[in-house]
């Protein structure tokens, strides 16, 4: 079923009616908190369906980190409110203030660029400025943070909107009572200072779900962007399985090629791997291999995970992953299909290689 082109061998099947339950139940959980949820789509190159999916759950505001993927939404008619994610680069604030309602932003220099495509299109264009509580990626330091949104606020064409904050993702800081009240600060300072009334603080992504859980969410904060929640169900930076959430609305599907008993350890004056590298092997004996038509050209394996805990992925080149299906108690012949579940980045790599069918149902 679907519209898939098989040829490949390799598919993902996307479970669209889990991806709206999850959805729901992250909107529904939310709404108690005043939190208001963007759906973040850059997880799966905004894939017009799964967009639909989220819609239909109850997501009424998109987000993006990709200009390509905000303009193809627009042109496929999504009329939502979308805000671009990724701090926009001098050179696309054309593009920005025409397809998006809302960027982030760090830069005084780009923000004064936005303002200036705006005013010539003839257009408002909002603001969130992004404010680094600590894990040292985008956003200007707390102490900075007034005289950037008074300078900001004196724009033409341009409204402060709100201020947020990002976690988890480069340095792995968790998203704490602390961390989101001086970002609520903050807020309040920009907001006495500037005579701004800020329409949105925004307090993280998935990470900060756990806030909610455990009840602990400042209140202020009326703002989370949510990508890996509502498609995985999973928090990476917590290194947790959300419970209430599905796990397995994306399961990847490829094909078997080569099923062989071998030894465990290459034969031979071994040099280096296809990628440079000296391969390690431990000696287990005669094993049952299995080979699928996946490899690194699709996928960065570590993104994958066998969907029977008795396979172990052994290594993969370029079009070939090598699987250790001794263990497995299913009879893997050449032809079957080997099930994979997808961390974060797995998911990304597989929406973005054109060699992997999508399958929706
Ligand atoms: C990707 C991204 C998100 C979404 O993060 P998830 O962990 O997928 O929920 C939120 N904010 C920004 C700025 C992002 O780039």
């Amino acid at each position: 079923m679907g519209d898939a082109n098989l040829n490949s061998g390799t598919y993902l099947d996307i479970n669209l009616s889990k991806i709206e339950e999850n959805a729901k139940r992250i909107v529904e959980r939310c709404k108690p908190f005043g939190i208001d949820i963007l759906g973040v789509t850059k997880g799966f190159t905004a894939i017009p369906r799964i967009v639909e999916a989220m819609i239909r759950g109850g997501i009424d505001r998109l987000a993006d980190s990709r200009m390509e993927n905000i303009i193809s939404l627009r042109k496929k008619g999504f009329t939502q409110s979308i805000s671009l994610l990724r701090i926009p680069r001098l050179s696309s604030v054309k593009s920005v203030v025409e397809y998006a309602d809302y960027s982030v932003n760090s830069e005084l220099s780009v923000i004064k660029g936005l303002s200036k495509a705006a005013k010539a299109a003839g257009k408002n264009h909002k603001i969130i400025l992004m404010i680094d509580v600590g894990d040292l990626r985008e956003g200007v330091l707390p102490e900075d943070a007034l005289d950037i949104a008074k300078e900001t606020t004196a724009l033409e064409a341009i409204t402060l909107s709100g201020i947020g904050t990002n976690m988890g993702c480069y340095g792995g800081v968790l998203p704490t009572i602390h961390n989101l009240s001086l970002l609520i600060e903050t807020a309040k300072e920009v907001e006495s200072i500037t005579g701004a009334e800020l329409e949105f603080i925004s307090g993280g992504g998935t990470s900060s779900l756990k806030l909610i859980e455990s009840n602990e969410m400042p209140a202020g904060i009326n703002q989370l962007r949510i990508g890996e929640g509502i498609l995985l169900g999973t928090d990476t930076t917590h290194d947790y399985r959300i419970p209430w959430l599905h796990q397995d609305a994306f399961l990847l599907k490829t094909e078997v090629i080569e099923v062989k008993i071998k030894p465990s350890i290459p034969i031979g004056k071994t040099g280096r791997d296809a990628f440079g590298n000296i391969p390690v092997f431990s000696d287990n004996g005669l094993r049952k291999r299995a080979i699928v038509a996946l490899g690194r050209q699709d996928v960065n394996i570590d993104g994958l995970i066998p969907f029977d805990p008795n396979m172990i992925v052994l290594g993969a080149s370029s079009d070939h992953m090598v699987i250790d299906i001794t263990d497995s108690e299913q009879n893997i012949a050449v032809g079957d299909l080997i099930t994979f579940k997808l961390n974060y980045q797995g998911l990304l790599f597989l929406c973005n290689s054109k060699y992997v069918s999508k399958v929706f149902y």
